[in-house]
C-alpha cells in the first residue's frame, strides 16, 4: 500500500551561497562574538565588503548585533553573533536497533529530540514512515518551519554518500541497494544528505566541540566499528565515500571469521571480546589499530565515540591511551592525545543534522596550512 506524502514547508528562504559569505559565518561560528573590523582582519577582505555581506547576513537574520568590545584605547565595537533560531536542522541517527532525531539549531546545539524504538532491523519503508511522524513532531517545537534547511541521516556503511545508497551492511540485507537519500527527500521535500554514522559523528564533533582540532580522527564503536577523518577542517571521504572502514582492518590472519567475508578483522576480534566479558581488551584492540592509523595518517589528536566507549568512557580512555602509548617508537615525538566525543548525548544524531549545517560555513577551500 502507497504510504501517503506529507511533505514539510521548509528551505524556501536564502542559504549562503558565495565564497566570501560562508568565510565570514565561518569566522562569526568560530569566535562566538566578533567586530567589523576583526571581520575584515581576519578574512582579507576590504571594510566595505565587510560591510556589505554583514548588512546581507543581518537582513537573513543570520546574524544579529550583540555587544560591544571593551574600549582599548579606540571607540567600542559592535559585535555581531550567529542568531541560534535563525535556521533548523533535523538530524536522524537511524542505527540497528533504534533511532534518534534531533532538531538543532544553526549553531548545532539540539533543541528537540526524539528516541524511536524501531531502527534499521524494520523495512525500509516501515523504518521511514516512523522516522517521517518523529521529524514532523520535532518541528512542531519551532514556530516557522520554513527556517528548516533541511534532514541529514547517518547510518551504518557501507554506502554511497554521493547518491545515497546503501551497500551490503553487514546483516540487514533488506537495506542492500536501498536509495536512502531519494526516497528520504520525496518523503520530506526538503534537502535531504545521507552519510556513515562515523562521519556524521566526526563533524558534530568538529561543529560542536570548542577548540576541536582541524585535524583528527574520530573512532567510532558501536556494534560496528568505524572512523570518521576530518582534514583541514572538512570530513574526508575517499573517492568512493567509503573511507573509514576502520573495523574491517586485518589485524590477525587466523582470526575469528568477519560477517565481510574476511578472517581476523579488528570488529570480529573486538566482538570476541565483547562476547567474553572483556571490554578493556575490545578497547586495547581498537587502540593497537589506532597506532596503525596514526603511523599511516600520522594524527595527533583522536576523539573516541559510539555506545561501546560510552558503556565505561574512562576506562576506554584509558586503554587506549596506555595501549598508543606503549606500541608508538617516539610518544614524545609523535605525541598523540585522545579524549572522548565533546557532544555524548545524541552525538551521531547532531552530527547528521551538522551535514546539512555545514555547508553555510563551508567556503569550499581547506584552510591553508600554517607554516
Ligand atoms: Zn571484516
Amino acid at each position: 500500500m502507497p504510504v501517503p506524502v506529507r511533505r514539510l514547508a521548509g528551505a524556501n528562504l536564502p542559504l549562503v551561497r558565495d565564497h566570501n559569505s560562508a568565510l565570514v559565518l565561518d569566522l562569526v561560528r568560530r569566535n562566538g562574538a566578533i567586530s567589523r573590523v576583526e571581520l575584515a582582519a581576519g578574512t582579507g577582505l576590504s571594510a566595505q565588503a565587510i560591510t556589505k555581506i554583514v548588512n546581507r547576513l543581518l537582513a537573513d537574520g543570520l546574524v544579529t548585533e550583540a555587544g560591544r568590545t571593551g574600549a582599548t584605547g579606540g571607540k567600542p565595537r559592535t559585535l555581531l553573533r550567529l542568531e541560534p533560531t535563525a535556521r533548523y536542522a533535523v538530524g536522524v541517527h537511524l542505527d540497528r536497533a533504534d533511532t534518534t532525531v534531533v532538531l538543532t539549531d544553526l549553531t548545532a546545539h539540539p533543541v528537540a529530540r526524539r528516541r524511536l524504538p524501531q531502527g534499521m532491523a524494520a523495512t525500509p519503508e516501515d523504518a521511514l514512515t516512523a522516522i517521517a511522524d518523529a521529524v514532523h513532531s520535532v518541528l512542531a517545537e519551532i514556530p516557522d518551519t520554513r527556517r528548516l534547511v533541511g534532514v541529514g541521516i547517518a547510518c551504518p556503511g557501507p554506502l554511497d554518500h554521493t547518491t545515497g545508497i546503501l551497500h551490503r551492511v553487514t546483516g540487514l540485507p533488506a537495506w542492500d541497494g536501498f536509495p536512502l537519500r531519494a526516497r528520504a527527500a520525496g518523503r520530506f521535500g526538503v534537502p535531504t544528505v545521507v552519510d556513515k554514522d562515523s562521519n556524521a559523528a566526526a563533524l558534530g564533533e568538529s561543529l560542536s566541540a570548542a577548540g576541536t582540532p582541524d585535524d583528527f580522527g574520530y573512532l567510532y564503536h558501536g556494534q560496528g566499528l568505524g572512523a570518521g577523518f576530518v582534514l583541514g577542517g572538512r570530513v574526508y571521504r575517499g573517492r568512493r565515500t567509503n573511507a573509514g572502514e576502520f573495523g574491517h582492518q586485518i589485524m590477525d590472519l587466523d582470526g575469528p571469521r568477519c560477517p565481510c567475508g574476511n578472517r581476523g578483522c579488528l570488529e570480529a576480534l573486538c566482538r570476541a571480546a565483547l562476547e567474553a566479558g572483556d571490554p578493556a581488551r575490545a578497547a586495547r584492540l581498537v587502540g593497537t589499530a589506532a597506532v596503525n592509523l596514526v603511523r599511516l595518517l600520522d594524527f595527533e589528536h583522536l576523539v573516541l565515540g559510539g555506545p561501546v566507549v560510552l558503556a565505561d568512557p574512562e576506562r576506554y580512555l584509558r586503554e587506549v591511551t596506555t595501549t598508543i602509548g606503549a606500541l608508538l617508537p617516539e610518544p614524545t615525538w609523535q605525541r598523540v592525545t585522545v579524549t572522548l566525543t565533546g557532544a555524548r548525548a545524541d552525538a551521531t544524531a547532531v552530527g547528521a543534522a551538522a551535514l546539512i549545517l555545514a555547508p553555510l560555513f563551508d567556503t569550499g577551500v581547506a584552510p591553508a596550512a600554517s607554516c
